[in-house]
């Protein structure tokens, strides 16, 4: 067992820091003071082929394994991390990469270069006002008529980035999970879609939406989003009608794991700022460090984040052992992607807190700016992309058996 990096993925990792420390670094709060991020931002992303990592070269993306995937979003989380961008990044290595994998051949010639160009974003449109983490109860309705098309009405409670797919020039969209069938039938009538907003510079009828206002994380607009008959063509079914659900859950486990990545990255500027702080920081005399109510934190967080991180690649490379290399199955990729999100999230906001209290009062102004990260990580905790209790049952599953756990 060799814990090192290859060459190949040190200069990856070297080259998106060089990128980051140049255009993340100086924008990462404005970005969040302003809640937008710049279209200059994405654009610079999609030159240095941050826009389309893990999708295919075939489409105008960089074959990047999801290892090397996680490693640029540590990167891009730890110069950035307010995480607004990090998370814009993380979405476009799951879900355009499912769309590769299930959606129709003219979909993904349409759209997947688009990304990977900075042209266009594709996100994840689940959750429902009724309780984000039961999937198989999804109330918006996909209808087929009967000239093939698909009509899509209702509403999704909590979606990420519309405004930014909004102001991208050629649009983009969502992997949009809907009921095609008798909902008593649950995870047996699920379709997922991908629903267009913006297409070829023209928003599509039919679709609105209205930001919440985020107190941290803010640049995503994570939004109520309406539809109403909004019309779809089939070319944009992604999978089998009322086949659905479990490819959802493939893109779900992929956005966790690279979730992981981004909490890691969040944790080691926090760990940072610690560090140099309680160097610094002199009371009663001494730098604050000499006290071992304060060390003793230091080295028990820096032990779990080195646990983390070990746990993020983990969950990268079985996610490239499935679908690169064949080997595994869907259910180890489901369980590490789990863990990392569980661990990662809740170390990070766990680390922030401390580091909160290690800056004592002047942690408390917007003039520092720890809590832009500790809140960030916690709408990981809170649930985007899955509650805690949600992954917990994953993990409980494939290490119990699923026939005992629901
Ligand atoms: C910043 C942010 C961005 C988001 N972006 C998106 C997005 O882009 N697209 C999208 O679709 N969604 C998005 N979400 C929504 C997110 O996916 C949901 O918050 C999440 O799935 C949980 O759903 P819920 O909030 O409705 O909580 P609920 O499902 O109502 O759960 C509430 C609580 O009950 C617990 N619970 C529920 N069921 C069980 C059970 N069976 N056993 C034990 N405990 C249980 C949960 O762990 C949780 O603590 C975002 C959320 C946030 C905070």
């Amino acid at each position: 067992m060799d814990f090192r990096l290859n060459s190949e993925q040190q200069l990856l990792r070297d080259k998106v820091s060089e990128f980051c420390k140049r255009v993340i670094e100086p924008k990462w709060i404005e970005v969040d003071d302003k809640g937008e991020i710049d279209r200059e931002i994405i654009e610079k992303m999609a030159e240095v082929g941050l826009m389309g990592m893990t999708i295919s070269s075939e489409y105008g993306g960089q074959d990047g394994s999801f290892l090397e995937a996680a490693l640029a979003a540590e990167q891009l989380a730890y110069h950035g991390p307010a995480l607004s961008i990090a998370v814009m990044y993380l979405l476009q290595c799951s879900w355009p990469y499912i769309i590769q994998r299930y959606g129709s051949e003219e979909a993904k010639q349409e759209v997947l270069p688009r990304v990977a160009a900075g042209e266009a974003a594709v996100g994840i449109a689940s959750t429902e006002a009724h309780g984000g983490s039961d999937v198989s109860s999804v109330q918006v309705r996909a209808e087929k008529r009967g000239d093939g098309k698909w009509l899509i009405s209702g509403e999704k409670s909590m979606v990420s980035l519309p405004s930014v797919i909004e102001r991208m020039p050629w649009g983009g969209g969502w992997f949009l999970i809907a009921r095609s069938g008798d909902p008593g039938l649950k995870h047996r009538t699920i379709t997922d879609f991908l629903l267009l907003m913006k297409r070829n510079g023209v928003l599509t009828k039919g679709i609105s939406y209205k930001p919440w206002t985020e107190f941290a994380r803010r640049g995503l607009d994570t939004s109520v989003l309406t539809f109403q008959n909004v019309e779809v063509d089939d070319v944009y079914r992604v999978g089998e009608v009322n086949g659905g659900f479990k490819i959802a859950m493939e893109g779900f486990n992929l956005a966790r794991t690279m979730i992981g990545a981004v909490c890691v990255g969040c944790a080691e500027w926090l760990m940072e700022r610690a560090v140099e702080w309680v160097r610094t920081r002199k009371v009663f005399g001494k730098p604050i460090a000499a006290y071992q109510g304060v060390s003793f934190k230091i080295a028990e967080f820096a032990s779990a984040l080195e646990a983390a991180k070990l746990l993020s690649y983990k969950a990268a490379w079985t996610a490239d052992r499935y679908y690169r290399d064949g080997v595994g199955t869907l259910g180890d990729v489901a369980k590490l992607g789990a863990m990392a999100k569980l661990r990662c999230a809740s170390l990070a906001v766990d680390l922030g807190e401390e580091v909160m209290k290690i800056y004592g009062g002047a942690s408390y102004f917007k003039e520092t700016p720890i809590f832009r990260a500790w809140l960030a990580a916690f709408s990981y905790v809170v649930g985007a992309e899955g509650a805690e209790n949600i992954l917990k049952l994953i993990v409980a599953r494939e290490v119990i058996g699923r026939e005992f756990i629901e």
